[in-house]
């Protein structure tokens, strides 16, 4: 091993905590300290290359030292790094809340408010919910819905909304209360006593990213959409994950012709370059914060609206436009298909492929169709072999995900597909 790759590995063994991670195992296993990436390829710091299989925890779009979008941030260097929105405009953060708006074009999400990730965004979509309730003297409205297993960040409010036990546990004695349901029939079922006392539902369009990969029947959002509005309640619609391209539409909600009243995006916004995060929502929710002081919404951070992250996300829909992305990516979304039949034909581990646009989780199972026992950790131990066969990727329990770049090439698929076969042939056993 190279003398710096072992010095940055004893650094962070001795100093780093990483997310979502059992740090003695981290400590006990070798890592891997990637450092440089080229199109769907990271390296790392022995010189070896990997294709980046979840698109660097879901981030990364068009792949990576995009020239446009690289071009974009040192252009924005040569001006400015960043500088405060708290009572400033800027040109960047003008633009881009122009363009997302724009993407809309009916004019329904005419707002746009930026945070910095995935969390805050959803944080802050749940507190312009509340404070429009109480705005208007709705004060028996402060109620949320959401779906079981379902995923929405971190921060005590967006994980009180969670519903993945393994992760939530902890806010479900100490977050705040959530009505939570399996399904819109469980909504319908909802005394009208009940849903007037909720200010909002909270949902992940077309498919549950961090429960394995889940996707929700067809027509299920229209169905919640049409519930919601039947009772003047609020539609949060998190697409962290889905937004920018992910399911083969610019956004997961246009599948089914709906328009939430809060839009929560993250992620793909910067193409994985810059941590920035939007909440978009309407004229009529952004109508209730006017007038007297006391209707402000007193939310934000230090690095709302950085410039480097709008300069990015800005040329990152130029890259959608130009390069024709959502129209290159459909046929690579059906030959990422035709790749997972063909491995779920030779590899009796895989139990399932859940496939969503460019998303997939691959289920594996012993042969038998039973789980493989929780404590081979195969889900791991299958991704960390892959590492051999040049591919990055993380499993939620036993699911595989595959993720790749949109801009990833039929070519680029293959190679993914082939080496997770591998992985999955002397990892699961
Ligand atoms: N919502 C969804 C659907 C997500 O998948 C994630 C992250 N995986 C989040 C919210 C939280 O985003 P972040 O990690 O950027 O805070």
């Amino acid at each position: 091993m190279r003398e710096d790759s072992r010095r940055w590995i004893e650094e962070d063994r001795s100093h780093c905590w990483h997310p979502f991670t059992r740090q003695a195992d981290w400590c006990a296993e070798e890592p891997l300290v990637l450092v440089r990436g080229e199109g769907v390829w990271l390296w790392d710091s022995e010189g070896r290359r990997y294709f980046d299989g979840n698109s660097s925890i879901w981030t990364n779009i068009h792949g990576h030292r995009h020239p446009r979008l690289d071009a974009a941030i040192r252009a924005q260097l040569d001006e400015v790094a960043h500088t405060s929105f708290l009572g400033f405009a800027n040109p960047r953060a003008s633009e881009l809340s122009a363009r997302l708006s724009g993407l809309f074009p009916d004019g329904t999400l005419e707002r746009v408010f930026f945070s910095d990730d995935g969390s805050t965004a959803i944080e802050c979509a749940v507190r312009m919910a509340l404070q429009y309730r109480l705005n208007r003297g709705e004060n028996g409205r402060t109620g949320f819905v959401a779906f079981e297993n379902g995923y929405h960040g971190d921060t005590l409010g967006a994980a009180s909304l969670g519903g993945v036990g393994r992760f939530t546990g902890l806010m479900q004695r100490f977050g705040f209360g959530v009505k939570r349901v399996t399904d819109v029939a469980a909504l319908e079922a909802m005394p009208e006593s009940e849903s007037a006392g909720i200010a909002a539902v909270i949902l992940e369009p077309l498919i549950q990213g961090v429960n394995e990969m889940r996707l929700w029947p067809q027509g299920m959002l229209a169905a919640l959409r049409r519930w919601c509005d039947a009772r003047g309640i609020h539609l949060i619609l998190d697409e962290v994950m889905t937004g920018f391209g992910r399911t083969g539409r610019m956004f997961a909600c246009q599948h089914e012709n709906v328009t939430p009243d809060f839009l929560c995006v993250a992620k793909g916004l910067t193409g994985g370059y810059m941590p920035m995060a939007a909440t978009l929502t309407t004229s009529a929710v952004y109508d209730a914060f006017l007038g007297c002081a006391e209707k402000t919404f007193y939310y934000g951070h230090s690095y709302t609206a950085n410039p480097l992250g709008c300069a990015v996300a800005l040329a990152g829909l130029d890259v959608f436009e130009q390069e024709r992305v959502l129209e290159n990516l459909q046929p690579n979304i059906a030959r990422m298909e035709e790749l997972l039949a063909g491995l779920k034909e030779r590899c009796p581990q895989v139990h399932e492929i859940r496939q969503c646009g460019f998303i997939a989780g691959i289920e594996l199972r012993q042969p038998d169709g039973n789980r493989f026992p929780a404590e081979t950790r195969t889900g791991e131990t299958v991704c960390r072999t892959a590492w051999k066969h040049g591919l990055l990727t993380r499993p939620i329990l036993d699911t595989i995900v595959l993720m790749p770049p949109l801009a990833a090439t039929e070519e680029e698929l293959a190679f993914a597909v082939a080496a997770l076969e591998k992985a999955i042939g002397e990892g699961a056993r």
